[in-house]
């Protein structure tokens, strides 16, 4: 590749949320050859029934670090307890020196539009963060971004105030398979806390290559209602 390769960043509040939104296109990235890190804003630790604070922190950065392997990605949890994320000046700093870290080209994150309050503070303090990442005396200790980046928002399902309208849509077919892996490494979420707040936990196989199998079909039936609601701009992108 002659030109620089992009750097992409995915803001999500859960250790999950990137990889359910963006884990297949950030694979397809990553073949080409650009830079695609995940951060966690938050550490994850009230999502399970029965386990909680620092042990599940502590899992479920270890399966966000599994699913990074199986992606080729950077992934960083930030410490902050799920559930408590705010959008205010400190948070706005650290996620402006992320982005000049790594030199964002494009910014992925959840609208602020959302039902989760985490989700929802992500949208509001990347919007934010975007708009001053540029400005010297913002943060003066790390180097500015002399250019903005593209600030593109996660596929989602709400309508009001404003629904989602998928712009862009990138077809992901061809990694699936791998991106299924990828979920699959998070156990805690997948296999634990999903099927029980679904009261379906009594569904869950035991064995690891049944829990995959079981996990698949859902995956499939999720993913392919994204797809439908993107159809227009996958039509007009790949005809
Ligand atoms: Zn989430």
């Amino acid at each position: 590749m002659s030109e620089k390769p992009l750097s992409i960043l995915c803001f999500g509040a859960h250790p999950d949320d990137c990889d359910l939104r963006f884990g297949g296109a950030a694979m397809m990235y990553r073949a080409l050859g650009h830079r695609v890190k995940f951060v966690s804003m938050t550490n994850g630790d009230t999502g399970h029934f029965s386990m909680g604070g620092g042990p599940l922190a502590r899992r479920r950065n270890e399966e966000a670090q599994a699913a990074a392997k199986i992606a080729d990605i950077e992934y960083e949890v930030l410490d902050i307890h799920n559930g408590e994320l705010e959008p205010n000046v400190s948070l706005r700093k650290l996620v402006i020196k992320l982005m000049r870290q790594v030199e964002a080209d494009l910014v992925l994150c959840h609208r602020a539009n959302d039902y989760h309050p985490d989700h929802r503070a992500v949208g509001t303090v990347v919007q934010d963060a975007a708009y001053t990442v540029t400005v010297p005396n913002v943060a003066p200790l790390t180097p500015r971004l002399t250019r903005g980046p593209v600030v593109g928002y996660f596929y989602d399902n709400f309508k009001l105030p404003n629904p989602y309208v998928p712009h862009i849509s990138i077809d992901t077919d061809e990694v699936f398979d791998r991106k299924v892996d990828m979920v699959h490494c998070h156990e805690s979420q997948m296999y634990e806390w999903l099927p029980y707040s679904g009261g379906r936990l009594d569904e869950v196989p035991d064995s690891e290559e049944d829990r995959r199998a079981w996990l698949k079909p859902s995956l499939i039936k999720r993913f392919g209602a994204v797809a439908d609601n993107s159809r227009e701009a996958l039509k007009k992108l790949y005809g």
